[in-house]
């Protein structure tokens, strides 16, 4: 099939790379010039594992373009999918500036039917937005459809996840759009669930909502499990071998991030309001993964006394391993609350440094983690990178002023760090 994606962000860029894999013709498009000019050049603009090898194969075998005009992209393909940015407004509810536009320039440029794809993460009754849009601005009455079709894949795992989800969810009201998207994911022999669009809609800001959910439950539990020496992983562990529970997103930690559970609970929070449902329940979601952060800079304040002028090696940047992607990240915000507290930082992460560079003032970017420990007070994992399961304690003892280990994502077993001669303070291990 000839397909368009507009937006070549994480989820353009990978739907438009597996979508091409699968045999079909795909242009990826973007109106950020210089994104599109380094992606012609074969330089992917994110860190996803396997992503650049996928996009170079598949330019090179031409069945992957990229291109700056939105309007070539609607021309040339009769399924488009919008992969558009949604950022949060900053009052709880998304940007739909990105969303609008492009349905406006799909409905001046259609030159015969068009099935439109909305795949970014949108509230609901938004496809019915961009129907009202199209029609409004479309040129000759040309006939079209429009789809939900929620993203549900992960940064770091993203190939994967888009080539083998749990599910495929699509919203159709027309009989041909559903078939037509039927056909497109039948290589991946997937179950696709077809549903009524508002139904789509909800499926993706329902699910981010109940996962996130997971994590400040289980973070919750963390502080109870502090306060009486219990094991919050023995907890979990427990409680997810129940199957109605399940074990995924029972990690107790520094609280989640990234770019989509912290505004897709706010939007979900503010659709519910407008709608006049007070989702209090999702508000402790938010305000349990606000707490967190707090919570471990506590902890550190316990361990260290006074933080001004200590100075604190922090691994991990990103909002969580495998990614380079900085929104959000819980790590940031704990180090902007150790600057704000006077500390000295010395950060490393194995993906993320480029970025971070451009956001973070008055911190020390070390080349690998025993130049971030060189000296430190105090050392804090922020996100759960492999490399850090795996380093050499008895190196870091040499090197840290202070043999002590704020472990934030729980990667450590702590019997074995305090055998080393560590002072080890986890999340939801009791009390020190
Ligand atoms: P991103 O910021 O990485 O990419 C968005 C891209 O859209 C950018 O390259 C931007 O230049 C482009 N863009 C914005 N406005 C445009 C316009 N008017 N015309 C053309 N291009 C435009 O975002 P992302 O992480 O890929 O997320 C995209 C959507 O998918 C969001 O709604 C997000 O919530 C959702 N989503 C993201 C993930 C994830 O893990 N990142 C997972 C599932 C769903």
């Amino acid at each position: 099939m000839n397909i368009s994606i507009i937006g070549s962000g994480y989820v353009g860029l990978v739907s438009g790379a597996c979508f091409a894999e699968l045999g079909n013709h795909v242009i990826c498009a973007d109106n950020d010039i210089k994104k599109i000019a380094g992606l012609k050049k074969g330089i992917i603009p994110i860190y996803e594992p396997g992503l650049e090898e996928l996009i170079a194969g598949n330019l090179k075998n031409k069945r992957l373009k990229f291109t700056s005009s939105i309007r070539e992209a609607v021309k040339s393909s009769e399924i488009i999918f919008i992969a558009v940015g949604t950022p949060s407004l900053g009052n709880g509810e998304a940007d739909l500036t990105g969303v609008e536009n492009v349905a406006r320039v799909i409905a001046q440029n259609m030159d015969g039917y068009r099935l439109i794809v909305e795949k970014s993460t949108v509230p609901v009754e938004t496809c019915a937005w961009i129907k009202k849009t199209i029609a409004t601005y479309i040129k000759k009455k040309h006939k079209f459809d429009v789809v939900s079709n929620p993203e549900f894949l992960r940064e770091g795992s993203a190939i994967s996840d888009f080539t083998h989800p749990d599910r495929i969810v699509v919203g159709a009201e027309s009989q041909k759009a559903g078939q037509v998207m039927t056909q497109l994911y039948q290589p991946l022999n997937r179950p696709i669930l077809i549903t009524n669009i508002k139904s789509a809609e909800l499926i993706k800001h329902a699910s981010n909502a109940f996962l996130a959910t997971k994590i400040s439950f289980i973070n919750a539990l963390s502080r109870i499990c502090d306060k009486v020496g219990a094991d919050v992983k023995e907890v979990a562990q427990g409680m997810g071998l129940d199957a109605r529970i399940g074990r995924h997103f029972l990690h107790a930690g520094i609280g989640y991030g990234g770019s989509c559970f912290p505004k897709d609970l706010d939007a979900f929070i503010t659709i519910a309001g407008n709608l006049g449902y007070d989702f209090k329940m999702l508000k402790a979601v938010r305000d349990t993964n606000q707490e967190q952060k707090e919570f471990v800079l506590q902890k550190i304040k316990e361990a260290l006394w006074i933080i001004k002028d200590k100075t604190i090696a922090v691994l991990g940047l990103a909002f969580k391993s495998n990614t380079d992607d900085l929104r959000n990240s819980p790590s940031i915000d704990l180090i902007k609350l150790l600057l704000q507290e006077g500390a000295k930082i010395r950060a490393y992460d194995p993906r993320a440094m480029e970025k971070a560079k451009n956001i973070l003032n008055d911190v020390i970017f070390c080349k690998d983690p025993y130049q971030a420990s060189q000296g430190a007070d105090c050392l804090i994992i922020a996100t759960e990178w492999n490399e850090f399961k795996e380093l050499d304690f008895l190196k870091l003892k040499k090197i840290l002023q202070r043999a002590l280990i704020v472990d934030g994502r729980n990667i450590y077993d702590p019997k074995q760090l305090k055998k080393l001669g560590f002072t080890y303070v986890g999340i939801g291990h009791g009390r020190e």
